[in-house]
């Protein structure tokens, strides 16, 4: 049988893929009509370039990580320079760079998930 409608190609084209609401997130896979269940926004296959953001969503989980890293390294440097008998005022000095870090780490990982799906753009 030949698709006729839009509504006909979303329906066929749901019933294969999984496929999340570019609103809410919720799996369409299987959907019966052209309206997330979840959300109630109206839905519609379109066409659309792939997206030269292609790279950005692991550019930004490889720069948070390098973040993490960076942290960890911190850590242990902190931990080391305590058992060789550091100063308070250098253990203070590094704590802090530690709190910043730890701070802009959060507000990274805060942005990524807040922009995820701008991040990663459309997909083929
Ligand atoms: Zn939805």
């Amino acid at each position: 049988m030949a698709l006729t409608s839009d509504s006909e190609f979303l329906r066929a084209w749901l019933g294969g893929h999984d496929v999340p609401c570019p609103v809410c997130g919720y799996n369409l896979r299987g959907l019966p009509a052209g309206v997330c269940p979840e959300c109630g926004n109206s839905l519609r296959l379109t066409v659309t370039a792939i997206s030269s953001k292609r790279w950005s969503w692991p550019i930004a989980i490889g720069t948070l990580a390098g973040m993490a890293a960076f942290q960890a390294l911190l850590a242990v440097s902190m931990v080391t320079s305590w058992l060789a008998g550091a100063s308070i005022a250098d253990l203070w000095a590094d704590l802090l760079v530690s709190g910043i870090m730890l701070v802009v780490i959060a507000g990274y990982l805060h942005v990524c998930i807040k922009c995820r799906r701008a991040i990663r753009g459309a997909r083929p």
